[in-house]
């Protein structure tokens, strides 16, 4: 007898265990571990993962598995551990830390088919596909087919699963450009343009010599010109555009150009050699790399990735989400080529799904991804490699809440491999384990082009209020913009946004508008005139007068990128401007396509937010400027002098990679903060320094833990008593192990009309904490369960918010 344990997908504390289930003979050879299954649970069919196999149940009377879901489990046997260490480190559910490892499209369940590879099956299995090229399930379940040849003949490769994800059937679409009119005509066309018209001309000459159809978008590179040139011709009744259908592929392999290793300078030859030795004796060391902006870090990757794969073993590379620009991709496609899945949220859910299958199916050993692609299934890794590990997109704030760089170095224990955790500004955390010999150290402190880091200077803006000048521009950086301009150079402005909204206020008043069901100001969108809550979906239409005083003097203010770019065209109305922020970039390729354009000249200045910071390399930009570099300084939370360091300096990375020396203007009403200061003349060190005096005087991370716990409910006295009384049983148990503080209203007391309150847990001690936290919460499962009561713990918390 077989009895497969089962974790359901029932999202519920009580049922956060295994459940013991037969397996009929029809699955006997075939269930292994981490295979998702279809279970009877009390009156309906639910989805399982099987966690373990075991020959006997303490339980009488079990009921059966009614369905294999996988026939090549969803979950190797490591993730399946990473799974259960992962909930039990996060305080979630054993079934939300599965779902989380998982493509979206496995979420739920998809049809699959069979497909015939081989032309030489077993007996049983030729009998089944019985001369068909493709066997549905339907096929499978009538004729109660042999499920353990055919599990046989997909892990030899034979016969390959097809999971039919729905938006592979939504097909991609291309713009094509051809010739319409007659030949002649082209030609009378050329004749008759102005000189100025030379773009027209060069696109009426290609046709004239390459007469078949073209895309659009290979078309426009290949002639350094914008659409506008081909809707002219089309107009004029020369050209036609139409829509054309490609497979789905979101890379095009032959597309990059191979790139082969630089010969490593003495620095990255000292950096590589810690990671090369790790490599080969399969050693779980954590090797920092600290390496300024350009100084070659991502080199010192490829040439690590290039000898794990010569050993037959794999790598992950983790990089932040708004860094997997083309840019970044090309250079690990470049030197791998098809060796290379890349996992980014821009990808379709079946896009994502096939990138993920590569991996599973070894036909990749390198992949390159965001946080989830931590989880990539491999069964023989090699390195882990996370760039720019002080981001905190790498935090996710949903369940599970787990750091990658958590998950990275319990992985790679249990492969015996290295990480590598690069960054020009290490978190406090990773350089201070640095410091005492938990992490390797390696330094890059010089550019492999051998230039200086730009120079940047710091604008005081009180003293250009007290000059008179009103503006969000300093007369320096507007000078240098000028200068530039006139130069035929490009800028990179950075808004600083975090903390900063476009809010409404009346001005006779005060009166400031909020969100009716959260207590926060709503922001105002320009395009559709309409004010918008951040929080929750609400939005209104921007009112004519102030609805307190009738007054008519109602107005937005704040500093979105909207207005600072109105602000800009204002004073300087010739300059060509890019707007790069959530709201222009929300569009599939809509981040690839603005980037495009001002790489390509589109525009002499590219404003943006934080996304701009980073991983973007222009030849043409030599003058980088921050507006508001202390927007983030006064936020409640222990970080904002550690982001507003590491900001600046990934911001000031931006300028004089190339040819053309940089400069960087820094724009601020507090020059005297020392994460300014240092930031200005990049002395990590000295930062580093003089931050962990704080953190030690204040008692915060790296000196403790932290967690934070945020209880929300309609009712604030509910949610004020309950965590009250999670703080009272807190504080009483442990012995001193825990420093307890709050409840307090949480920085935002009220979301969707839940009130929030939180309070915060220091320890030093992880598993007695998280032992306590846990008991502590446990006491009003009951109210969560029926009163509809929140309680959110987030362990090592990035958001404190
Ligand atoms: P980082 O990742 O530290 O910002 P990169 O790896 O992007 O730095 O390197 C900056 C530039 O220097 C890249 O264009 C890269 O191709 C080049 N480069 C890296 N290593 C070398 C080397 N050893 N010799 C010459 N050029 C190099
Ligand atoms: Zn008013
Ligand atoms: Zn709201």
């Amino acid at each position: 007898m077989k009895i497969a344990n089962v974790i359901v997908d029932v999202p519920s504390s009580s049922i956060n265990q295994t459940f013991d289930y037969l397996v009929p003979e029809r699955f006997e050879e075939v269930i292994e571990p981490g295979m998702r299954v279809l279970v009877p649970f009390g009156p309906r069919k639910i989805m399982g993962f099987v966690a373990g196999i075991s020959e006997n149940s303490e339980h009488e009377k079990l009921r059966s598995i009614i369905e294999c879901l996988d026939i090549i489990p969803a979950l190797t046997k490591e993730l399946l551990e990473v799974g259960k260490w992962l909930a039990e480190e996060t305080l979630c559910l054993y079934i939300t830390a599965f779902q989380a490892m998982l493509p979206q499209a496995l979420k739920s369940k998809y049809k699959k088919e069979y497909i015939r590879v081989s032309d030489h099956l077993e007996t049983e299995l030729e009998r089944q596909f019985a001369g068909r090229d493709i066997l549905t399930e339907e096929d499978l379940g009538e004729a109660q087919g042999d499920l353990a040849a055919l599990q046989r003949a997909i892990r030899r490769g034979d016969v390959e699963i097809n999971y039919i994800v729905k938006s592979r059937i939504t097909k991609k679409q291309v713009t094509m450009v051809e010739r319409v009119a007659e030949l002649y005509k082209l030609e009378e066309a050329v004749a008759d343009l102005t000189k100025q018209a030379v773009k027209q001309k060069e696109m009426l000459e290609y046709f004239l010599e390459n007469d078949v159809p073209v895309v659009q978008s290979d078309l426009l590179k290949k002639l350094d010109t914008t659409s506008g040139t081909v809707k002219t011709l089309v107009d004029k009744g020369l050209l036609r555009r139409f829509k054309k259908e490609v497979l789905r592929n979101p890379y095009d392999d032959e597309a990059f150009a191979r790139t082969v290793p630089h010969e490593l300078n003495d620095q990255q030859k000292k950096a590589i050699e810690p990671i090369n030795s790790a490599v080969d004796q399969n050693l779980h060391d954590i090797i920092l790399l600290h390496g300024i902006t350009g100084s070659g870090k991502t080199e010192v990757y490829l040439q690590a990735i290039e000898k794990v794969l010569a050993k037959g073993e794999e790598a992950i590379v983790l990089v932040p989400e708004i860094s997997l620009t083309p840019q970044m991709v090309n250079r690990f496609k470049g030197r791998f080529g098809h060796r290379v899945a890349v996992m980014h949220s821009a990808l379709s859910a079946g896009e994502k799904y096939d990138e993920w299958r590569k991996i599973q199916r070894k036909d990749v050993q390198v992949v390159v991804g965001a946080r989830s692609a931590v989880f990539a299934p491999f069964e023989n890794l090699g390195i882990i490699i996370m760039d720019e590990e002080h981001e905190t997109t790498y935090k996710q704030e949903d369940q599970p809440r787990y750091h990658a760089r958590d998950v990275a170095i319990h992985r790679a224990n249990n492969h015996s491999c290295p990480v590598v955790l690069g960054s020009a500004t290490p978190t406090l955390e990773s350089y201070a384990r640095a410091k005492k010999g938990v992490y390797k150290l390696a330094e890059l402190t010089e550019r492999t082009n051998g230039k200086p880091l730009p120079d940047v200077e710091i604008v005081d803006m009180r003293e250009e209020l007290h000059a008179g000048n009103r503006t969000m521009f300093s007369r320096k950086l507007k000078e240098k913009m000028d200068e530039r301009i006139s130069k035929g150079e490009q800028i990179v402005l950075l808004l600083n946004r975090r903390g900063y909204s476009t809010f409404v206020m009346c001005r006779d008043c005060g009166h400031v508008k909020e969100c009716p069901h959260c207590d926060i100001a709503l922001t105002y969108h320009k395009n559709s005139h309409q004010l918008k809550c951040h929080y929750c979906s609400y939005e209104e239409p921007m009112p004519l007068v102030c609805p307190e005083c009738d007054s008519d003097a109602i107005r937005y203010f704040g500093t979105g990128t909207q207005r600072v770019e109105e602000a800009l065209t204002q004073l300087m109305p010739e300059a060509r401007i890019i707007r790069m922020d959530v709201d222009t970039t929300r569009k599939k390729g809509a981040h690839e396509r603005l980037l495009n354009q001002f790489a390509e000249g589109g525009a002499d200045i590219l404003l943006g937010t934080q996304m701009i910071a980073k991983g973007l390399d222009f030849e043409n930009v030599t003058l980088v400027g921050v507006l508001t570099a202390d927007s983030m300084l006064h936020l409640p939370d222990f970080r904002s002098s550690e982001r507003t360091f590491q900001l600046l300096t990934q911001v000031s990375g931006r300028a004089g990679r190339h040819e053309l020396p940089g400069e960087v203007i820094v724009q601020t009403y507090t020059p005297d903060h020392y994460s300014v200061e240092l930031a200005s003349v990049y002395d990590f060190h000295g930062f580093f320094n003089r931050e962990m005096r704080m953190r030690k005087t204040f008692h915060y991370p790296p000196y403790v833990f932290l967690a934070l716990m945020t209880v929300s409910h309609e009712n604030k006295i509910v949610a004020m008593q309950t965590a009250r009384q999670i703080v009272q049983s807190l504080s009483g148990a442990g012995e001193g192990e825990l420093i307890v503080l709050g409840p307090t209203p949480s920085p935002v007391p009220r979301v969707k009309d839940r009130y929030r309150f939180q309070c915060m847990v220091k320890y030093k001690n992880r598993s007695i904490a998280r032992g306590l936290i846990e008991k502590a919460i446990r006491e009003h499962d009951e109210k969560v369960k029926k009163d509809n009561l929140q309680i959110k713990i987030d362990l090592d918390p990035y958001n404190m918010m």
